[in-house]
């Protein structure tokens, strides 16, 4: 592998929630796979990371970067099979490694969970991010609008320059009233080949939705063009989006696209599928 492997696992926010018309884009939380030669990055721990802890059969080190502490992005972790495989060595990043540590505890506490502590056979090491220092890979962070301390996360292949940004959780229509914050975001997605973005809302449902933290679709677009992102994927779907409403939002923004950017690509995120960079 030279590149970057990247595929969804979970591209639902808010709770996993199947139903009959959810099958097409899946019900999954947020979990996006990105395998490289040397390691495995998991963005966030959202219940899809239950089925890619399935699959996860090498020994390549795992880093599991957490963008924030929201249920939807961790409520998969304690599920995560690799965890309880002797030699296997995993990495939890996130905003807080403290925090994270005692949380983790819980999860293990015998309560919420049957299996204790002491089955963790691997024993993760929690990393903040800037303690995170891979070969081959430049990791960078953007502190997110959102009401709980929360990063999008840039990752570099530094041979073959391609860059992925996942960037969820983030209201867009609130940082843009701070141009020179709106200005930063954009430096940090700008050229990215592949842009993960948190669109949870159409527009007409953002009016009322203001000071969640979610971006409306019309802000990821403007954003996506001022930042000349190649391949736009809108994220974390709302749970009660039906696949036939997402696949007008995906004919939609590639209308748009081909009016306002035609040199870049769009469509939703959706479940097991993959690009490679
Ligand atoms: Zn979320």
């Amino acid at each position: 592998m030279v590149g970057m492997n990247i595929t969804f696992y979970g591209v639902r926010g808010t709770i996993p929630y199947s139903f009959p018309k959810a099958i097409k884009f899946g019900s999954n939380t947020a979990c996006v796979h990105c395998e490289t030669k040397n390691e495995h990055i998991i963005l966030d721990a959202g219940s899809g990371i239950y089925p890619l802890g399935k699959k996860i059969n090498d020994d390549k080190p795992i880093y599991i970067f957490l963008s924030h502490f929201h249920w939807d992005h961790i409520l998969g972790i304690n599920l995560f099979d690799p965890f309880f495989q002797e030699g296997k060595s995993i990495f939890i990043v996130s905003p807080n490694k403290r925090r994270m540590q005692n949380y983790f505890k819980t999860f293990f506490d015998g309560v919420r969970f049957p299996v204790p502590l002491s089955a963790v056979a691997s024993s993760p090491t929690f990393l903040s991010y800037d303690q995170v220092k891979l070969k081959g890979i430049k990791i960078e962070t953007f502190e997110n609008q959102h009401p709980e301390l929360t990063y999008s996360i840039k990752i570099k292949h530094i041979s073959t320059k391609k860059s992925l940004c996942y960037c969820t959780d983030n209201e867009i229509g609130v940082l843009k009233k701070n141009p020179s914050a709106y200005l930063k975001f954009i430096k940090f997605c700008e050229n990215s080949d592949l842009g993960i973005f948190d669109a949870q809302y159409t527009d007409e449902e953002y009016q009322s939705k203001v000071g969640w933290g979610h971006s409306s679709i019309s802000d990821v677009l403007n954003l996506s063009k001022e930042a000349s992102v190649k391949h736009t994927l809108l994220f974390h779907h709302d749970p009660l989006r039906p696949d036939h409403e997402l696949s007008q939002i995906v004919t939609q923004i590639q209308e748009w696209g081909k009016d306002h950017f035609p040199e870049a690509m769009y469509d939703c995120a959706r479940e097991r599928t993959r690009f490679s960079l």
